[in-house]
């Protein structure tokens, strides 16, 4: 193997850049020349592409974002789409590809891995943390501290003002993001759409606290599970307390990245060099267990990511 590909493709996340620069350098060490695409599966189909030298990734480690720049790709979702990327492939002399996204961009990497057997390896990178075959994806740790300080800015607020704030954080199918958030920020309640919630129960111990003399309450709410806003309403309706409502957005995917998360990153990054030289494809790097594993993406994607049902046990006796 001469020369490799990466791209980042999806949500960004922070972290991204730091990967670039392991799999940029890691393969620059072992004498590989790497290709770095622009904005995900198009750069490949328009060849906006670019050589990567140790230059090129020199200062990005601390940076959020991708200096590679991301996006979705309808046209990479069809046949033509991908031929055309499989012209650049063999134009640039591309021999194997590592991609740095989050399922989706997986999905697509093993449909052109299958139509063209280009090796693909697989880093996952996303706040959401929600791919399956791995404990931690890049970004989700950030994204995570980002939401304490939010939470621990309102609740400053909360407690001065005695109020019941709602704060909605990302997380469309799951709620690793609000659970984490939420116990580690001391939230009375968190919402996340793995477990089914009622306005009764969250109202209940509510009161329950402001019969204890609590004045303020911080719930989290992931944003799959409802809306923050109705969830204030509801609330307003049956307690008579005044809610107001946050929306973290996208200020959780920006940011510089964790420590945590630059050592995944720069870990994960350089595994994936490894994966490739070792002749392995349709292998995605995850953690497990504290060690870096190669999972088959296809069979890692198959499985449902398990909800941590321990820690949300422990947010729920935690906040009584
Ligand atoms: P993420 O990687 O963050 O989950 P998306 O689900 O939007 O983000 O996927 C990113 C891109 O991956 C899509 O815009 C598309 O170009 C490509 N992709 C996703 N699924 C497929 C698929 N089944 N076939 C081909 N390409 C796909």
């Amino acid at each position: 193997m001469q020369r490799i590909a990466l791209l980042t493709s999806g949500g960004d996340s922070p972290g991204m850049n730091a990967c670039i620069r392991a799999v940029v350098r890691k393969a620059i060490y072992h004498g590989l020349e790497v290709i770095g695409i622009k904005r995900g599966y198009n750069g490949f189909i328009e060849a906006d592409m670019v050589p990567m030298n140790l230059g090129s990734v020199a200062d990005i480690i601390h940076r959020g974002g991708t200096i590679l720049h991301t996006a979705r790709s309808e046209q990479f979702m069809t046949p033509g789409g991908r031929a055309k990327a499989f012209e650049n492939v063999k134009r640039f002399g591309i021999q194997g590809i590592v991609v740095i996204g989050g399922d989706g961009s997986f999905r697509g990497a093993c449909v052109f891995n299958r139509e063209y057997g280009i090796p693909v390896i697989g880093v996952p990178g996303t706040i959401d943390n929600d791919i399956p075959g791995t404990d931690q994806t890049i970004g989700f740790d950030t994204a995570v501290n980002t939401a304490v300080e939010a939470i621990s800015k309102i609740r400053d607020t909360a407690t001065s003002h005695e109020r019941t704030f709602i704060i909605e954080v990302m997380g469309r199918h799951f709620g690793y993001i609000a659970l984490a958030a939420g116990l580690a920020g001391g939230a009375e309640s968190i919402l996340v759409p793995e477990c089914p919630f009622n306005y009764d129960e969250v109202c209940e111990r509510l009161l329950r606290g402001y019969r204890r003399g609590k004045l303020h309450s911080i719930i989290v709410v992931a944003e799959g599970t409802a809306s923050a806003i109705e969830v204030g309403r509801m609330i307003k309706e049956r307690t008579g307390f005044d809610t107001k409502v946050t929306i973290l957005g996208h200020l959780q995917r920006g940011g510089m990245p964790s420590a945590a998360d630059l050592i995944l990153a720069s870990r994960m990054g350089a595994r994936a060099v490894d994966l490739l030289m070792a002749g392995e494809t349709k292998k995605m790097v995850g953690i497990k267990a504290g060690e870096l594993v190669a999972v088959d993406i296809e069979s890692a994607l198959s499985q449902a990511r398990s909800f941590d049902h321990e820690l949300c046990n422990l947010a729920i006796t935690l906040s009584i």
